[in-house]
């Protein structure tokens, strides 16, 4: 039936330079090269098929999800098993591109371009003019000791300066800062995690007095800028780095 509504006769100027017979059901088939091999009929002399019938489409559906959802390459070769397609490979493509299922697992990631970084973090300053600080740890030293890391990295160059300190109160956080603006210079703005809300056991500053460590930073013309409680993303900047000497401190102790 999709032979007589497609092709006119057996010398369709369809078929191009294709040999076509009828056979004695009244099916169009070809005349392959291989028609002396013992094997299937239908393999041997393919039935005859215009790609643009409804029916096709829903005849390379079925084999598509039959054969497990295969590519265009494997299903082409299946439905020449059986069927010879004229201007099969677009048509198969169309119907495979068009696949749900496929679609779903095929489909790329939605990607968001980062946005440019803001001036403080590209513009020409002195080295940790700005910086942003993050605390690591614990680490236990010899003797059971415990000891955390502060972690100073700047915003445009990206140096980094760790100060050892002993513990997680203000003024060890303070004196540890002391240490580091006496290395490398007074800076002139700090980012920081949120440090005067309490977001989770992973922010290890939050019992640090941000009151007192403000006040001190208004002495030396220093000024905090926090990070949004809800935007922990926002310190990728230093939390990468803490990652990295992270590694870097397992690695060289364990050689020890
Ligand atoms: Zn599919």
């Amino acid at each position: 039936m999709i032979q007589q509504e497609s092709f006119e006769r057996e010398d369709d100027k369809k078929f191009k330079c294709l040999a076509v017979f009828v056979d004695e059901d009244k099916i169009l088939r070809l005349k392959t090269q291989i028609i002396n091999r013992r094997d299937k009929e239908d393999f041997r002399k393919p039935m005859l098929l215009l790609s643009n019938h409804e029916v096709i489409l829903k005849l390379i559906e079925h084999y598509h999800e039959k054969n497990l959802h295969c590519g265009l390459q494997i299903l082409r070769n299946i439905l020449r098993e059986k069927f010879w397609i004229l201007n099969g490979r677009k048509t198969i493509r169309k119907v495979v591109s068009k696949c749900v299922i496929c679609k779903r697992f095929s489909s790329k990631r939605l990607k968001v371009d980062s946005g440019p970084l803001p001036e403080s973090r590209v513009r020409n300053d002195a080295v940790f003019q700005i910086t942003g600080v993050a605390a690591a740890g614990p680490l236990f030293l010899r003797g059971n000791q415990k000891a955390r890391v502060l972690l100073f990295t700047c915003a445009v160059y990206r140096a980094v300066h760790l100060e050892l300190i002993p513990s997680l109160y203000t003024e060890a956080f303070l004196m540890g800062f002391r240490r580091f603006v006496a290395r490398r210079g007074r800076c002139s703005t700090i980012y920081c995690e949120n440090g005067t809300n309490f977001v989770g056991a992973a922010n290890l500053l939050h019992g640090l007095d941000w009151n007192k460590i403000i006040r001190h930073g208004a002495i030396n013309a220093i000024e905090w800028k926090f990070n949004p409680p809800t935007a922990a993303w926002w310190g990728g900047w230093w939390e990468r780095l803490i990652r990295i000497m992270k590694v870097y401190l397992r690695s060289s102790t364990a050689a020890l």
